[in-house]
């Protein structure tokens, strides 16, 4: 199979990702319930990751909240600082991990729509959405539909102008742009494991600039004679048994994206989807497409007269892995008006090779009947 769906979750891992899980479940128990050595080894695997984790992302290991995914940090976050009936602003390329918590919880939504790779377009939309009475901004790194790059820190220093917390969704950013919680001042980080940052399925971290509140509550192994979470980080949030193999996978993959240094994985990105473009150029498709700095290597495309669901079955059937339809984030399409036929999304990694980019538009263009 060509895997071409990295933005859904990155496949394959590197290689010393799957051999870190399994070594865990053979050796790692439960952290901060006991002192025996399988206990003091899931705790040392779980300090490591939350270590390495703040270096990539400039802040300390307790700030660094293991969750189940982005979603979950989302949650965390949203639910923290957002009560029902306050007034949020969002970015215009937000998925359904924030829109629908945003939408339960009864706030009142001020969506800073703008256009497809035009920062100052999106920079405008949120200076002119900010308003005295905004609660929480909320801002996507990287729109996962067409890999545009929002210019967040330009958002942050808004936000910090005008007072507002910030939460970042850096779901398909985490792993392949420079983030940093500390010069960014967030209140939150939200990121998956899974995606960028090479770890399993399952997996995901919440950085923390201020304490969450608690979605759930229960043991910790800490202030057990307590009935209440314990106040400080990351215990808080952090109730019941941890997915100490996925942490461990996690862990693997942090270290595999510092040895290889994220420069060189964007650079990676950048040529492969430049190459993309170049192949489907002659094809009777329409590219979403800006590159350089304004793109990741995520690409969406739709193709005359192709239902884009019924074109990516095609493709399955052809042993080419993408994803099609609205990809959780309708209003990233209204924004670049697929809302209506939905793309076909093609997402690299730093494991896509350029052959396999070529047997993706050799496939394509014999579907489309090139
Ligand atoms: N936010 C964005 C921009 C995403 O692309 C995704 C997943 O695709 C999520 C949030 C949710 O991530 P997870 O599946 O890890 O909860």
């Amino acid at each position: 199979m060509i895997y071409l769906d990295n933005a859904a979750t990155s496949m394959p891992k590197p290689p010393e990702v799957y051999a870190a899980v399994q070594e865990a479940m053979l050796s790692c128990a439960s952290l901060g319930r006991s002192g025996h050595a399988a206990a003091r080894k899931a705790a040392e695997t779980a300090f490591l990751c939350r270590q390495e984790a703040g270096e990539l992302f400039g802040t300390d290991p307790e700030q660094v909240v293991f969750t189940m995914n982005a979603t979950h940090g989302l949650n965390l976050a949203i639910k923290t600082l957002v009560k029902p009936g306050d007034r949020v602003v969002v970015s215009g390329f937000e998925h359904n991990a924030v829109m629908r918590p945003l939408h339960h919880l009864g706030a009142q939504i001020e969506t800073a729509g703008s256009r497809l790779f035009d920062p100052d377009d999106t920079l405008d939309a949120f200076d002119h959405a900010i308003t005295r009475d905004t609660k929480a901004v909320i801002c996507t790194h990287v729109s996962n539909v067409f890999g545009y790059v929002l210019p967040v820190e330009q958002v942050a220093a808004l936000c910090r102008r005008r007072g507002v917390p910030l939460i970042v969704d850096a779901a398909q950013s985490a792993g392949i742009l420079p983030l940093s919680l500390k010069q960014l001042q967030a209140a939150f980080i939200a990121m998956p494991g899974h995606k960028g940052l090479y770890g399993p399925q399952g997996t995901g971290m919440l950085l923390c600039g201020q304490t969450p509140d608690t979605l759930f509550e229960g043991g910790t192994g800490s202030l057990s004679a307590s009935l209440d979470m314990p106040d400080f980080l990351p215990d808080r949030v952090e109730a019941g048994t941890h997915n100490v193999p996925g942490i461990a996978g996690l862990l693997a993959g942090i270290r595999y994206l510092k040895r290889r240094g994220l420069t060189a994985v964007r650079q990676g990105e950048n040529a492969l989807l430049r190459k993309l473009h170049r192949e489907l150029r002659d094809l009777p498709i329409r590219q979403y497409y800006a590159g350089g700095t304004l793109q990741t290597g995520v690409l969406s495309l739709t193709a005359e007269g192709w239902d884009c669901e019924e074109l990516a079955a095609r493709l399955s059937d052809a042993g080419i892995a993408v994803r099609a339809g609205l990809h959780c984030a309708p209003m990233a399409h209204k924004c670049a008006g697929t809302l209506e036929t939905g793309t076909i999304r093609v997402s690299l990694s730093d494991f896509t090779t350029p052959q396999e980019i070529d047997r993706f538009a050799e496939t394509l263009g014999g579907i489309l009947g090139n």
